[in-house]
């Protein structure tokens, strides 16, 4: 089998050969490759080309592909449970794990990180009686209507500015503010803190790239909230069990009033989460007045490989300390090169989670920066660095992710690899 071949025929089948936008390569003029197994750090298409991995699902394989004990959990579970509608014991153990492990009162299990956010937005509005919310420009926290307005990730690369199919309705209580700024913020409390619901924002913003939020920001948006009565939600959908076990809420000193989770604690599996303090959870139905609902949530094999996922990480702390020596390595060395090469780069880094920007800037802060990105130039190193076996996010707007699995060798395949970009 060619992976052309397969690509073909699937977009006979599936809008634009894929199940989700950024998969199919578009603007880079190639096919994307058709993967078939994992194992690690590594990944094989159907034509039997091995990559070495840096997008690990986007996030989700922390421990690397196919990880044994989650492997093992699914296995094990498979064989008895598969799906109920009905409680369980083992989804009891997941919530308890998180709840206990990152300090949140209660969890709600649902399937998508896009359900997730949208479901705690739905939260904080009928908590609060308010309509209004406020975006970052830039970041991105699903498919819902709502936050399809200068939204990140594929919305970015894709060049939609928001989407159709969005009724000016649906959006017209969505209010943008700018990533990084207070004074943006502080005047947008000013003018609508009365109507305001809700903050929603990555706290480690991986959707336009890696920017890191500002404490001071953070701070600020936190005062603010608690000023005019706003829910604050951070989004941790991608950095959550990424960044620390804790997310970012384990690397700064601001608390929200809920967390959106994904990705990882499905540990590969379809899944999302939104929890936290008690008083605003206990609003959610059976017992309070704001419905959500899922067929599927807590299933019994999301749950067992979330759990297996979970209990790993939070046992072997050292595997936090392996990523950030990993990412440090990687950012060095990009460094070095940039230096060697001259290229207009700039790497911008939180843990595993790391962005080379293309771009004259010195540094990258804010979405303006972000925007002031050479795409030609980024596409030019993805299409070198697939050519030699290194599988990256096919965009600017994008963040690659280490795995446990990865190691130093790995690491310096990368930049042996970048070494010969000709830009
Ligand atoms: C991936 C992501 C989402 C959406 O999650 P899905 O599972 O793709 O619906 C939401 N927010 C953030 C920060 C994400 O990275």
């Amino acid at each position: 089998m060619l992976n052309s071949e397969v690509f073909k025929e699937s977009s006979k089948f599936m809008p634009g050969g894929v199940n989700s936008p950024v998969r199919a390569y578009k603007g880079l003029d190639i096919d994307p490759p058709i993967i078939k197994e994992g194992k690690g750090a590594y990944i094989y298409d159907v034509e039997g080309n091995k990559y070495l991995d840096f997008v690990c699902a986007w996030g989700p394989m922390i421990l690397g592909h196919c990880n044994k004990e989650t492997v093992e959990a699914i296995k094990n579970e498979a064989e008895k449970a598969l799906a109920f509608g009905a409680p369980t014991y083992e989804e009891l153990e997941l919530a308890k794990y998180i709840c206990e492990t990152v300090d949140i009162d209660m969890i709600r299990m649902v399937n998508s990180g896009t359900e997730a956010t949208m479901s705690a937005v739905r939260l904080a509005r009928g908590y609060t009686g308010k309509d209004k919310i406020v975006k970052m420009i830039g970041c991105y926290h699903g498919h819902y209507d709502g936050f399809l307005v200068a939204a990140g990730s594929g919305v970015l690369t894709t060049g939609i500015p928001g989407s159709k199919g969005v009724p000016e309705d649906h959006i017209k209580n969505t209010l943008l503010a700018k990533y990084n700024d207070i004074e943006n913020i502080r005047e947008l409390f000013k003018a609508e803190g009365e109507n305001i619901a809700a903050v929603i924002l990555e706290p480690i913003a991986g959707n336009m790239g890696v920017i890191k939020a500002n404490k001071e920001w953070l701070k600020e948006i936190r005062t603010l909230c608690d000023k005019y009565g706003a829910v604050l939600i951070f989004d941790e959908v991608m950095c959550g069990f990424r960044v620390s076990y804790k997310g970012a809420r384990g690397l700064y000193d601001v608390e929200p009033d809920l967390v959106t989770y994904a990705k990882i604690i499905g540990g590969g599996l379809p899944c999302g989460a939104y929890g936290g303090k008690k008083e605003i959870m206990e609003r959610l139905a059976p017992i309070g007045d704001v419905y959500q609902a899922g067929t599927m949530s807590g299933n019994p094999l999301v749950v067992a490989a979330g759990l297996a996922t979970l209990t790993k990480l939070n046992n072997n702390k050292d595997i936090y300390e392996k990523l950030e020596f990993l990412g440090k390595k990687l950012e060095d060395g990009v460094n070095k090169i940039k230096e060697e090469r001259d290229f207009p780069i700039v790497v911008n880094r939180c843990g595993s989670m790391i962005t080379v920007f293309f771009t004259d800037k010195k540094e990258i802060n804010t979405y303006e920066d972000v925007m002031s990105c050479n795409v030609d130039n980024f596409n030019k190193y993805f299409k070198h660095m697939l050519k030699k076996g290194i599988h990256l996010p096919p965009s600017q707007f994008e963040t690659m992710f280490l795995s446990a699995s990865h190691n130093e060798e790995d690491i310096d395949k990368y930049l042996d690899a970048l070494k010969e970009l000709e830009l």
